[in-house]
């Protein structure tokens, strides 16, 4: 665990969340300032602190499929949802704790802000 980390602490238990989904290494909870109907992050339980610094690709590979299985237990798959990871500054981080965001329930528009 890393100290002062949130998203470590809420893997822990340390620190309430609305959990969605957990397993394989992973855990799914609801955003707490949500940007669409369905708004959920999806972690690695071991902390990793962004892309950047993700030096296993198994671990990869299970978030972005865990990501999936949460769009698909939500009911977003069929319509269509967005997955998200901002890296570092510029990209929008504010969490250095590796993590998707599952966006659905609308429509997203492109490109970004
Ligand atoms: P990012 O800007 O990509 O690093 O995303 C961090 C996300 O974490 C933001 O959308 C926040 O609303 C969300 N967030 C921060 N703290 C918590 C928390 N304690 N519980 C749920 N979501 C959180
Ligand atoms: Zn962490």
């Amino acid at each position: 665990m890393s100290t002062g980390c949130i998203f470590c602490k809420i893997a822990y238990g340390e620190v309430a969340a609305t959990i969605v989904k957990r397993g394989d290494g992973m855990l799914a909870f609801t955003d707490m300032n949500p940007q669409a109907p369905t708004h959920v992050l999806v972690i690695p339980t071991t902390h990793v602190g962004s892309l950047n610094d993700a030096k296993d690709s198994g671990v990869l590979g299970r978030l972005l499929a865990f990501a999936r299985d949460v769009a698909q237990d939500a009911g977003v798959a069929a319509k269509g949802y967005r997955v998200v990871m901002n890296t570092n500054p510029d990209g929008g981080q504010t969490v250095f704790h590796l993590h998707l965001h599952v966006l659905g329930g609308r429509v997203m528009h492109w490109p970004p802000g």
